[in-house]
């Protein structure tokens, strides 16, 4: 059995680019309730006791365990969303041997975040936009719905969610408002560098 994972910081540490109203009903209702629907799905199966990761591997695909696959996989991103946040206007500084890697891959921290908010904003529907490391090099993807990038063998350094409930209530249809809110003050950039092996 599952649990919701705890928050690294206050429902209001993100205010005002994120407010304590959508961390209640982003973190308290929809991550909660991936966490329970998961529980309940695989209950008395054989999944009951794999870890999250191993569930995602083996319900992928899988016609007859889409529910269980989109709840596991929407638990995992969301445990990684939470810790890619921190609170506002602190630790800004992106690490150095981070930002040596951005700017080899990319040119500049400002092209990284540009490839990263294009492909947030150009993704239709609900769905993730990732800053990840494939072998040595970094790189942005984006994934539909529940899909998950550890399922293409590369490691998430950042995950941004642009499922409507993760920015509606602040930004209503300002997805780009609320990519904007999220790169200036909110990202943690210790966890992404911490991910990346730096
Ligand atoms: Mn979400």
């Amino acid at each position: 059995m599952f649990t919701l994972r705890t928050l690294p910081y206050a429902l209001e540490a993100l205010e005002p680019h994120m407010s304590a109203k959508t961390l209640e009903f982003h973190y308290g209702k929809h991550h909660q309730a991936y966490v329970d629907n998961l529980n309940k799905l695989i209950d008395g199966t054989e999944m009951a006791d794999m870890s999250l990761e191993d569930i995602i591997k083996l319900s992928n695909k899988q016609e007859d365990k889409k529910a269980i696959f989109n709840n596991a996989a929407q638990v995992y991103n969301h445990n990684i969303f939470w810790d890619c946040l921190r609170p506002a206007n602190t630790n800004m500084e992106v690490p150095a041997a981070l930002l040596t890697l951005i700017n080899r891959d990319f040119g500049s921290l400002e092209k990284m975040l540009a490839e990263f908010k294009l492909a947030a904003m150009t993704h239709f529907g609900s769905g993730w936009a990732w800053l990840v490391k494939e072998g040595d090099k970094l790189k942005i993807i984006k994934t539909a719905n529940a899909d998950t990038a550890i399922l293409y063998g590369v490691t998430p350094l950042l995950a941004l969610d642009i499922w409507e409930h993760s920015y509606y209530l602040d930004y209503q249809n300002r997805r780009a408002d609320f990519i904007d809110a999220v790169f200036t003050n909110l990202l943690n950039w210790d966890f992404a560098a911490k991910n990346a092996g730096l």
